[in-house]
């Protein structure tokens, strides 16, 4: 793969960072570990700032190229899943119910890669803000960064990742220009009704006719409410209610995920659910309360960053390895609060074929590495060139 060759002289060290970090998973805000040993390397690498403890265990770290210049803000996430890994690999997850099962160790390593590189060579104006974050899959650890000031405190100006897809060719780059990963946000109903025998309906209010009745109606929301060329999901993934044959219930509860690009479809669907869940309690006589949790906005890369982005992806990997304009996707991502703050992009590293992203027997592919990291250091060489 056409890489830096600096950057390919030490893939094996990259490999045993990525491997020791993948054997030491870690949850949500408190990626402490994870976050001791990024800052050790980049001691070792002789980087001019690390600013630690940020969202608790995040890190900012910076390196100053040769003269003045803006600072450009590089982000990977650091946080694994509560999953039991059966990869069976040499360096399988050392902490029982833990396990990289979204190569969040994968992406430490590019950009430690990049940051070793960057540190050695500064060929490059201005200044590289390295941005380590814990909580992505949940807890929201960018938008706890982004409150806790980083982007004017370090004056970033712009910010770009890099997130790994298996089953994409090796090495090679995915994006797209503007939406890319959607806005999530989700709804929980309670109902309650009045419970009894289960053969004396009429003496009750049954809370699961509300219940299905209701996760019907949100049916409509996106068949008879939407433009129907949007992109728009709202499931009901959850119903519970009942424990007997004989008796029914008191209270149901249904529950379900909202996936948005737009805020004024994610504002259509929040309306409408809250008149159909009221409309559908007063036709069954039950209470029902809507309880709308609004997650992460909807990852939106800038056109003229993304296009930046994907000729450096090219010179990387080859044009012929880069889609530029591969869609959207109804996943989401807390990148999207740096994105909603600072102008760059998020784009896709293939690592080949495999198990798929929060599957058990995922593993990270290394040999990615060098590829992703070099992505990273030609980006900041690109785009801030040194004055001379
Ligand atoms: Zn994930
Ligand atoms: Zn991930």
């Amino acid at each position: 793969m056409p890489v830096l060759n600096r950057i390919a002289g030490f893939s094996d060290e990259m490999t045993e960072w990525r491997q020791h970090l993948h054997q030491h998973p870690e949850l949500g805000l408190e990626c402490y570990e994870t976050a001791a040993f990024v800052a050790e390397r980049l001691r070792e690498f002789g980087v001019d700032e690390i600013h630690e403890g940020i969202a608790q265990s995040g890190i900012v770290a910076l390196i100053k190229g040769q003269g003045d210049g803006p600072v450009m803000g590089l982000r990977a996430d650091m946080d694994a899943l509560p999953i039991h890994e059966v990869s069976g690999v040499e360096h399988t997850s050392t902490v029982d119910g833990k396990m990289h099962a979204c190569g969040h160790d994968g992406h430490t390593t590019m950009l430690l890669g990049a940051a070793k590189y960057l540190a050695e060579t500064r060929n490059f104006s201005g200044t590289v803000a390295l941005i380590f974050q814990p909580a992505e899959e949940n807890g929201g650890g960018g938008e706890v960064m982004v409150k806790e000031g980083i982007l004017d405190r370090f004056d970033i100006g712009e910010v770009y990742a890099l997130h790994n897809a298996p089953n994409f060719i090796k090495g090679g780059f995915y994006t797209t220009p503007g939406p890319i990963m959607a806005a999530v946000d989700t709804f929980s109903i309670y109902i309650t009704g009045v419970g009894g025998h289960g053969a004396m309906p009429h003496e009750c209010v049954d809370p699961i006719v509300a219940a299905v009745s209701i996760s019907t109606a949100i049916q409509t929301i996106v068949s008879r409410n939407h433009y129907t060329l949007d992109d728009l999901v709202v499931s009901v993934t959850q119903i519970h209610a009942g424990s007997s044959d004989n008796i029914i219930p008191e209270d149901a509860f249904v529950g379900g995920t909202i996936r948005t690009f737009d805020k004024s479809v994610q504002a259509m669907v929040h309306k409408r659910l809250a008149e159909i869940v009221a409309g559908q309690a007063a036709s069954y006589g039950v209470t029902a309360e809507l309880d709308l949790e609004v997650g992460y906005p909807a990852t939106i890369n800038d056109p003229a960053k993304t296009e930046f982005a994907v000729s450096v992806a090219q010179e990387v990997a080859g044009i012929n390895a880069v889609a530029p304009d591969a869609g959207r996707e109804m996943g989401a991502e807390d990148f999207s609060y740096l994105l909603e703050q600072r102008p760059g992009s998020y784009l896709f590293i293939g690592q080949g074929d495999g198990p798929g992203l929060h599957h058990p027997a995922y593993d990270f592919n290394d040999e990615i590495s060098p590829v992703g990291a070099s992505f990273f250091a030609r980006l900041v060489e690109t785009a801030q060139p040194p004055k001379n």
